[in-house]
């Protein structure tokens, strides 16, 4: 269930004063079950490209495969494509509407057809996965949650439809850092629990060192770097002329090691440094 682009172009507004080239000759795979983090500048692309993976976008040119099935081709069922491939979109629970958390989730598997008894086990799963307890929240309304509890609410919606393909949008865009945690943590489970291929669309390098395997860099329409967060994390000097930065950790042990501290620099999140630094110092009392 690989995911591949090909040469893929998009313009909006066309032959107008407002055409926009969004991408511009875009290749990439993303092979099954990977943990791919999209990230780039406001206006890099990002969105453009991810709407072209479930088919609401087409290409001006290029095409995409998904599970060995030309989606840009005139005649696809895109029904199929949507249960394969399921697209969190940003402030999500925006478009959350019904009476009760339960029905709501229900929603999108009931849409594909599936028996009542199905539908109810696929929703207790999604709200066990987003961390919300399915006795205690399934009758209640959500709009009378927090902000991060409604986007879960948002999250397992789509989840609960089981897509193979699971594309977030800015998913912790707005929540404070406890909420933005606890839906990380939840999408890393996720991953895991159902062996999902996750793309997840970001600005943030702290949120991006905590979860990904790859990370795939987007600038002017272009995918300007791509590679696991070790090797894009050196790339200090193209992150930064593409108004991206490396994680606020990394500056902090960049800077210990060019003060002459024995230390490696290649920590990405305050977890490692924190090991890098207690190692360090262990060391430094054995001598
Ligand atoms: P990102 O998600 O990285 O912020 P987008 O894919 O939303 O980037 O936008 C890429 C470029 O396309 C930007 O210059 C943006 O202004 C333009 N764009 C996005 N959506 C539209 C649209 N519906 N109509 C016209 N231009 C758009």
């Amino acid at each position: 269930m690989s995911i591949k682009i090909e040469n893929l172009t998009h313009v909006y507004m066309k032959r107008s004063p407002f055409e926009k080239k969004a991408l511009d000759d875009v290749s990439l795979t993303i092979n099954d079950g990977e943990f791919v983090a999209l990230i780039g500048h406001t206006g890099s692309g990002k969105s453009t490209l991810i709407q072209h993976i479930n088919g609401l976008l087409k290409p001006e040119s290029g095409r995409i495969v998904v599970d060995d099935v030309d989606i840009t081709a005139k005649d696809v069922k895109l029904n199929a494509i949507r249960k394969k491939v399921g697209l969190v979109f940003q402030y999500s629970e925006y478009q959350l509407f019904e009476e009760t958390i339960e029905k709501d989730i229900a929603f999108g598997p009931k849409n594909l057809g599936l028996g009542e008894v199905e539908v109810q086990e696929r929703v207790k799963r999604a709200m066990n996965l987003v961390g919300l307890d399915y006795e205690t929240y399934k009758s209640k309304s959500p709009f009378d949650l927090s902000g991060g509890q409604k986007r879960r609410v948002a999250i397992a919606g789509v989840v609960a439809m089981e897509p193979k393909i699971l594309i977030l949008d800015e998913p912790t865009a707005g929540l404070d850092p406890k909420g933005r945690d606890d839906i990380l943590r939840q999408i890393k489970t996720l991953h895991k629990a159902y062996n999902m291929t996750i793309i997840l669309v970001s600005h943030s390098m702290e949120d991006v060192a905590k979860v990904a395997d790859r990370i795939l860099v987007m600038h002017k329409g272009k995918c300007i770097l791509d590679g696991m967060p070790s090797k894009i994390f050196k790339e200090i000097d193209t992150l930064e002329s593409v108004g991206l930065a490396v994680p606020q950790v990394t500056y902090l042990m960049k800077s210990l090691k060019n003060k002459g501290f024995d230390i490696s620099d290649e920590a990405f999140t305050v977890e490692q440094a924190k090991d890098e630094i207690i190692k360090f110092l262990r060391s430094k009392s054995n001598d």
